[in-house]
């Protein structure tokens, strides 16, 4: 009698033990597939790649604020504390993001959790430097790759989303190849094959991709605001030989020099966005890197003209 009564107890924790076994396993699993995945993208292009590769699925966050200038940017408490906790980090990698490697190490963030673009395209160098220009996503044959490549980690990351991370990447590959070929139909079109910049120059990949020449204020980002008086002088010679009737000038920097240049020629300004950010309404109206590559093809178009 005592012996079955020791059995029943036993035969009971077994059951018992089983029994929580199952539903640890099974709450486990539904918080998997409940997880809030999260991304974290260092400016507009990459989040901009992420965000459309992610739908509704996963939540993206833009670490540089909408309308700041990108070059500056240093990471706050918060955003070291967001690198840390997201399951996937997108950045860039250039010379404006050398913060990043220091914040990955410190924070011993496991390369299955980061994207470097940088490591995914052909670099460029700098014109006149011995540094990789970083401004990669400039040219749409690039934001193809860029798009491809984050499609490829998140799937890794999070098996389950695979279809719809799949079909969002393919469907926004489709829309930069039409963009490509927009910016690829002007060209061929053109009379013209030189863009005037009376601003910063990033677009080396964009220039390269498509076969065409510039004269700029300054080279890639250069952190000076002010030309002197024979940078203008020179883009006015070159705005009077190539008979310009579009002085660009680029997203979220001041008109000044642009302005002089078209003034002196008679031209227009106008802006070609590199994508480096967006305004503030543009970013709460989800304004997209295809939504402004697109307003691109019609300034290159008069540009060219
Ligand atoms: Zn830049």
């Amino acid at each position: 009698m005592k012996r079955s009564y020791k059995n029943i107890v036993l035969v009971l924790a077994v059951f018992v033990i089983l029994i929580t076994g199952i539903v640890a396993l099974v709450i486990n699993l539904k918080s998997r597939e409940n997880k809030h995945y999260t991304v974290v993208a260092s400016n507009f292009a990459s989040y901009d790649f992420a965000r459309a590769v992610t739908g509704d699925a996963t939540e993206v966050k833009m670490l540089l604020k909408p309308g700041a200038e990108a070059h500056d940017f240093e990471p706050t408490p918060e955003d070291i504390i967001d690198i840390k906790n997201a399951d996937l980090f997108v950045y860039v990698g250039g010379e404006s993001e050398e913060w990043v490697e220091k914040i990955l190490e410190s924070n011993n963030i496991s390369p299955d959790k980061t994207l470097k673009l940088m490591d995914e395209v052909d670099l460029i160098e700098e014109e006149g430097e011995m540094e990789y220009d970083e401004h990669i996503w400039t040219s749409p044959k690039n934001a193809t790759i860029l798009v491809q490549k984050i499609a490829n980690k998140l799937t890794k990351i999070n098996p389950q989303k695979t279809d719809k991370y799949t079909d969002n990447a393919n469907r926004y590959i489709e829309r930069l190849n039409r963009i490509d070929e927009g910016f690829r139909n002007i060209v061929s079109k053109a009379d013209k094959d030189e863009l005037i910049f009376g601003d910063r120059f990033p677009f080396l990949y964009f220039i390269r991709e498509y076969g065409l020449k510039y004269a700029a204020a300054f080279p890639g980002c250069s952190e000076q605001t002010e030309a002197d008086a024979a940078t203008i002088a020179r883009l006015i010679d070159r705005a009077k030989a190539t008979n310009a009737k579009v002085i660009l000038k680029i997203e979220l920097t001041s008109d000044k020099i642009a302005k002089t240049i078209a003034e002196a020629t008679g031209a227009t300004v106008m802006e070609f966005s590199a994508v480096h950010n967006v305004s503030k309404g543009d970013f709460e109206n989800g304004v997209t890197y295809a939504d402004l590559m697109e307003r691109n093809i019609k300034v290159l178009e008069e540009a060219l003209k």
